[in-house]
């Protein structure tokens, strides 16, 4: 048993299961900030209220067969739910080759904990992305999920080599990695913390809640605090591109409506009506910090290291 399983055999049922957890995603992102149960009643049209045939239910697939519309009533059924499922094989997949060659309890560990990792960071971009929400149901387990994986797979970060030098501590790598996860939770959520108390005393809206904090708590307990730091960085940077992006965005269909109207002071009143708008303006910064979440995964040690080298 040279290989537990051979690489194109895996890649393929890793793909595969990733379509069907994505499968179940969707009805994670329909049903948990409506309060409603993910386990009972069976899916249903949003619009004739048909229960969704078991053959009709395949990933990705029923969605391109039916051309996107529910086999009953013809009613458009999103993108999103073939668009999730894809993302969500995509990512396992990704994982997989990430832990490649999956060959010992490590790699096979390693390729868990991301699945596990991916599993919960889809349902919360999308759901902030439509609702503004982060719920707890996922962020809670999601902590303790990423401090156990850190007994089973190095987590591997700032703390490894910092507190192992500076204490000249001897401690087996599991201990250290456990300590990195711990630290990580603690860093990731004081530092969002921080980030928000800034950015709201700079707009005096909220612009990052709690939830927020209990997503890097996550992400720090699974990827330490380095990458914690990293997500933290590139996604409020992010998050504010697109928050000023929306406000010109605005601005200028404002004008394009004056300017039909053949209004006077065009440009100013625009620009007012767009700010006074988007003082009220949550970016869902959530969405950005799940997304670099996923980017610091794959790359973020190599952009930590880049930037670092930039001062040497
Ligand atoms: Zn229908």
């Amino acid at each position: 048993m040279s290989h537990f399983l051979s690489t194109d055999f895996g890649a393929i049922a890793t793909f595969l299961f990733g379509l069907v957890f994505g499968s179940f995603l969707n009805v994670v992102i329909y049903r948990v900030p409506r309060g409603q149960s993910v386990v009972k009643p069976r899916s249903t049209c949003p619009n004739c209220g048909t229960q969704i045939r078991a053959y009709d239910n395949i990933p990705v697939l029923s969605w391109v067969l039916l051309r996107g519309r529910c086999r009953d009533c013809g009613h458009p059924i999103s993108a999103r739910y073939a668009l999730v499922e894809l993302l969500c094989g995509f990512l396992f997949v990704s994982a997989y080759f990430y832990a490649a060659p999956v060959d010992n309890f490590v790699a096979i560990w390693t390729l868990l904990k991301l699945c596990v990792f991916f599993f919960l960071l889809i349902p919360l971009i999308f759901i902030d992305f439509e609702h503004h929400l982060l719920p707890d149901v996922l962020t809670l387990p999601g902590i303790i999920l990423g401090l156990i994986f850190s007994l089973l797979v190095p987590v591997g970060g700032m703390p490894t080599f910092v507190i192992r030098k500076m204490l000249g501590l001897r401690w087996p790598l599991i201990a250290i990695s456990a300590l990195d996860a711990l630290v990580g939770a603690l860093v990731g959520a004081l530092f969002i913390y921080a980030v928000g108390e800034i950015y709201f005393r700079l707009r005096h809206i909220e612009g990052m809640g709690f939830g927020d904090v209990k997503l890097m708590a996550m992400v720090g307990a699974f990827l330490g605090a380095r990458l914690a730091l990293l997500t933290i960085f590139t996604g409020a940077v992010l998050g504010t591109i697109f928050g000023l992006i929306t406000t010109l965005a605005v601005w200028r269909k404002r004008i394009q409506r004056r300017q039909k109207r053949r209004e006077s002071n065009v440009l100013s009143r625009s620009w007012r009506s767009a700010s006074l708008m988007l003082r009220y303006y949550e970016v869902p910064f959530g969405v950005f910090l799940g997304s670099m979440a996923v980017v610091s995964v794959f790359v973020g040690n190599r952009m930590v290291n880049w930037y670092l080298g930039l001062y040497r």
